[in-house]
């Protein structure tokens, strides 16, 4: 908790994964936070995450490992909580590229290369562990309802202009995902890489998670959540489209079935569509160029779930620098 005299009067913009995490670490230390957003979190992009632990179109750099890290060992906590929706699973990341990045496996505890015998067919070697898995909904919902619990108050409407919660905050955090930089006006380098999933009944009590990014017919995993299994994907860059391409569905599902054929027995839930943030770097940092000074918390690209909480932690630590 901080001193009395340095408590601040918070508006988080954003009730995605960034949103609502900063605003709970926030409030949890004291600061009187409200969070202004147009979309619930369950109308996010956050929501139709898959939601793994593991950096995916994301920042690679050591600001970025930070972040990877304190997450996961929060995550690792929230596990314990069976109502957080939090789980730890096993699973595997086959690779295809002699360049694969296995930065993720540094921080498992039981990262290890796969037996070759293992692999399927054109596969060069593979990479598993154990990593929390995210059932989204139950977790943003309980994510919110222990923002709540702080006096977290939560206001539904759009903003037009920083400046105009000059009034009611001393620090205003943008968590805005996408839409970040065209807030700020000074940051046109955020960009969508659209995301395609299918959510499928878990009735296969499917545990495991499988991961195939150079899979020649197209970007494949297959997530296992609690009730459902999240199966993807694609990631195309300046996508805008949110419709569902149905023919690209097809063509998931019937990959993921010739990868996992337990998963041609499981029915279909629905479609979804989220366009990630991305920026060749997550932005972190304190600016001053408003009428209200802002911390800016987006750009998180495929992995705004994986760095979410190291992300809160760090705007604590400007907030209070
Ligand atoms: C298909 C898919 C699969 C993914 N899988 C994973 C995964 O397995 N693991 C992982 O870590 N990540 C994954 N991601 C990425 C992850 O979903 C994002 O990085 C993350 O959701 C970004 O969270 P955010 O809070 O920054 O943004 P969002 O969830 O988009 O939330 C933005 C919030 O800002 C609000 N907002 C924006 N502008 C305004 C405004 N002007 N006024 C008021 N409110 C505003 C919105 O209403 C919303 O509440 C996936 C993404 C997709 C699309």
């Amino acid at each position: 908790m901080s001193d009395l005299s340095s408590l601040l009067r918070v508006t988080v913009i954003g009730a995605g994964v960034i949103g609502l995490s900063t605003a709970y670490e926030l409030a949890s230390h004291g600061h009187k936070v409200t969070v202004v957003s147009d979309q619930e979190p369950l109308q996010t992009v956050s929501a139709v995450s898959a939601a793994i632990w593991f950096p995916y179109h994301s920042e690679n750099s050591p600001a970025a490992d930070l972040l990877l890290a304190h997450t996961l060992e929060r995550f690792e906590a929230l596990s314990l909580i069976p109502e957080t929706g939090v789980d730890l699973r096993f699973g595997m990341d086959i690779e295809r590229r002699t360049d694969a990045d296995r930065s993720w496996t540094r921080h498992v505890a039981d990262a290890t290369v796969v037996d070759p015998q293992l692999l399927p067919e054109g596969a060069l070697s593979a990479t598993s562990g154990t990593v929390p898995v995210i059932t989204m909904p139950t977790y943003l919902g309980w994510l919110q309802n222990q923002c709540r619990q702080l006096g977290v108050k939560f206001e539904q409407r759009t903003i037009t202009s920083i400046d105009e919660l000059a009034a009611e905050a001393d620090t205003v955090v943008l968590a805005a995902g996408i839409r970040g930089g065209e807030l700020l006006g000074d940051d046109e380098t955020v960009y969508p890489i659209r995301g395609q999933v299918i959510r499928l009944a878990n009735t296969a009590g499917l545990h495991e998670w499988l991961s195939d990014d150079d899979h020649p017919l197209g970007v494949s995993y297959i997530i296992p959540r609690r009730e459902d299994i999240i199966v993807g994907g694609t990631d195309v860059d300046y996508d805008t489209n949110l419709k569902v391409d149905e023919q690209i569905a097809t063509d998931m599902l019937s990959r993921a079935i010739s990868m996992v054929p337990e998963l041609a027995q499981c029915e279909v839930l629905e479609h979804k569509v989220g366009l990630r943030p991305a920026r060749e770097t997550v932005r972190l940092e304190r600016i001053s160029a408003h009428e209200v000074p802002v911390i800016a918390a987006y750009g998180h690209g495929g992995g705004g779930v994986t760095m979410s909480w190291g992300t809160a932690r760090r705007v604590l630590e400007l907030l209070e620098a």
